[in-house]
């Protein structure tokens, strides 16, 4: 499946057409994974294009550089900025944004210092990541067999490229399997995350996830959903859960940028509950959505409208 181009993509502070966007093949990044990046929805609401929680996504891609010590040549103010206008210039009002910080071209040495740290954002149309039904019939998921990242490996904390080879080789395992999407356990044996998603269980009418120290990335949609099931008065806590849980939870769901809220209706074959999308999905669907699409107030300041013009400095 191709990617639907727009025209242009943010460089290093320019405007560049989206097909000139290239890096030299010798370029770090290409050859260590040596590269931090976000990924963000931009939505479509009655006052105009606006980017969901675009602060938090930035400072996360702030850590991100610091854990790998890259320092970044523009401010996060600078690529809040780039964000806006990569949205604002392509004309678009519903749509991913994909900054991406990496290690550019000089050497390819293991050691990394010396390395330019280049900075790119792209904006482009993005539909349902686990197809159009996922939000509504749910997915069926398997646990991978491949584990997530030890502690001391490679940090979770960190939305680094390098993490993604991990990610890559569950979700292969689980579209080869038949499965939309895998679970991975962490290397106790505790559940972790989906390969691109954090993960919730429904028990009793409370609301579980697994804690950071289970080798998950701090979520954002996490975060936001952990929010809004207390204020929707559901009890939420963040436990280490072993993998049968799932088999007899009463609902499980995956939150992230891409899958949103996302119902998980099977894992391992057996049915979660009933089968069925549950109540308690539902209601934390119904409150997400309402908040991203602008149809309630936004009472979080979560929103960050997308100006209808380019700011002059960043014209190229
Ligand atoms: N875990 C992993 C491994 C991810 O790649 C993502 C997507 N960024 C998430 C969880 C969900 O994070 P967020 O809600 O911030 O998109």
């Amino acid at each position: 499946m191709a990617m639907t181009k727009s025209e242009k993509i943010w460089m290093n502070g320019q405007f560049v057409p989206w097909d000139d966007a290239k890096v030299h093949v010798l370029s770090h990044v290409l050859h260590y994974g040596s590269s931090v990046f976000e990924g963000i929805r931009c939505y479509a609401t009655k006052q105009g294009p606006a980017i969901f929680r675009l602060g938090e996504h930035i400072e996360r891609l702030a850590y991100s550089s610091k854990i790998y010590r890259m320092k970044v040549p523009f401010s996060s103010e600078q690529i809040e900025r780039a964000c806006l206008d990569t949205v604002a210039v392509n004309g678009l009002q519903e749509c991913y944004i994909r900054p991406l910080v990496y290690r550019g071209y000089a050497h390819v040495g293991v050691n990394p210092v010396g390395t330019p740290i280049d900075v790119m954002v792209a904006a482009y149309p993005w539909g349902k990541y686990l197809g159009d039904d996922a939000l509504t019939k749910g997915v069926s998921v398997k646990i991978g067999t491949w584990a997530r990242m030890a502690p001391n490996t490679l940090p979770a904390m960190a939305k680094a490229g390098g993490n993604y080879l991990n990610s890559q080789l569950l979700k292969l395992e689980a579209v080869e399997d038949g499965y939309a999407e895998a679970i991975a356990l962490d290397t106790n044996g505790y559940i972790s995350e989906g390969s691109g998603e954090n993960l919730f269980v429904v028990m009793k009418g409370e609301l579980v996830t697994p804690p950071m120290h289970n080798s998950i990335l701090a979520g954002i949609t996490r975060d936001t959903v952990l929010r809004l099931a207390r204020e929707l008065g559901y009890s939420v806590r963040e436990m280490v859960m072993p993998r049968e849980l799932l088999y007899v939870a009463d609902e499980v769901f995956f939150t992230g940028t891409a899958v949103e809220v996302t119902p998980v209706t099977a894992v391992d074959r057996l049915p979660v509950g009933n089968g069925e999308v549950g109540p308690v999905t539902r209601a934390i669907q119904n409150a997400f959505f309402g908040i991203v699409k602008g149809e309630v107030p936004d009472r979080h300041g979560w929103l960050t409208r997308v100006p209808r013009s380019v700011a002059a400095s960043a014209k190229a």
